[in-house]
C-alpha cells in the first residue's frame, strides 16, 4: 500500500481472485475512468485456516497471479492487507485498514460486481460500511438486480446515495468456469491475461482436486 502524496479516490476491488480474469479487471477498469480514482487497489481474500479441505487456491498463487494480471496498468496496485491477516477478512475491516492507511481526506471506492454487493449489504454491519466508503456495484450479465433493488429499499437514503451501479461491457466470465475449463483441457485463452495463462498451467493449477496445489497449506 506504499503510495506517494495523498490520494483524493481511491478504488479497492476485494476478490478470491482464483484465478483472476478480464471481468475483474474490466469492472475496475471502468470504475476507474467512470469515477476518476486515481488507483485501484485488488485485495486477494485470505484463506481461511479453519477450512482445511477448502478449495481455494493458495493465497500466494492467487496474489501472484493478481501481480501478474496488473503489471501492465499503472493505476492498478495490489495489496498483502487480507492475506497477511490471520482468518477470514470481511469488507468492513479491510476498508477499515485502508481509512487508517490513507486518512480521513480520501474517498474510498469498494468496486465489487453486483452479486457480490447484495452479500455484503445483507450481511456485514452496512450502515457503519456505508458511512466509511462508497460502493461501485458492476452489473454483471447472468445477475439480476431484483433482489439488490430489494436491498436498496430498506437502506437509509443517505446510505442509498452513496451506491453507484456501473454498467460494464458484458463479461460473462467467472473463475469458476475458468477452472473448470481447465480441469477438462479446454481453452481459457482471451479470457483472462496471457501471463496468468502461463502461471495456471505452470503451476498446474485447477488440474484435478487431487492433483491441484490448491488443496495444500496457504
Ligand atoms: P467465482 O466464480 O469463484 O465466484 P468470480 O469470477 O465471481 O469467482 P470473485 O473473485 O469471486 O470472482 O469476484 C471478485 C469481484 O469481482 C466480485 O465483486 C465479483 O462480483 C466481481 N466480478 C467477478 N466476475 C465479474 C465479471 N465478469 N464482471 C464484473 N464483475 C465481476
Ligand atoms: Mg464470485
Amino acid at each position: 500500500m506504499a503510495r506517494r502524496g495523498p490520494v483524493a479516490r481511491l478504488g479497492i476491488m476485494g476478490g478470491t481472485f482464483d484465478p483472476i480474469h478480464y471481468g475483474h479487471l474490466v469492472a475496475a477498469e471502468a470504475a476507474r475512468t467512470e469515477f476518476d480514482l486515481e488507483v485501484v487497489v485488488f485485495v486477494p481474500s485470505g484463506h481461511p485456516p479453519h477450512k482445511k479441505d477448502s478449495r481455494l487456491t493458495p493465497a500466494r498463487h492467487r496474489y501472484l497471479m493478481t501481480v501478474l494480471a496488473v503489471a501492465t496498468n499503472p493505476w492498478f496496485e495490489v495489496s498483502r492487507v487480507e492475506i497477511e491477516r490471520e482468518g477470514y477478512s470481511y469488507t468492513i475491516d479491510t476498508v477499515k485498514a485502508f481509512r487508517e492507511r490513507y486518512g480521513p481526506a480520501t474517498e474510498l471506492y469498494f468496486i465489487t460486481g453486483a452479486d457480490a454487493i447484495l452479500e455484503i449489504l445483507t450481511w456485514h454491519r452496512v450502515n457503519e460500511l456505508l458511512t466509511m466508503c462508497r460502493f461501485i456495484a458492476a452489473t454483471r450479465p447472468g445477475y439480476h438486480l431484483d433482489g439488490l433493488g430489494q436491498v436498496l429499499q430498506k437502506l437509509p437514503p443517505e446510505g442509498r446515495g452513496r451506491i453507484h451501479l456501473l454498467e460494464v461491457p458484458a463479461l460473462a466470465i467467472s473463475s469458476t468456469d475458468v477452472r473448470e475449463r481447465v480441469r477438462c483441457g479446454r481453452s481459457i485463452k482471451y479470457l483472462l491475461p496471457e501471463a496468468v495463462e502461463h502461471y495456471i498451467y505452470k503451476n498446474h493449477l485447477y488440474v484435478s482436486d487431487a492433483e491441484a496445489e490448491g488443496v495444500e497449506e496457504a
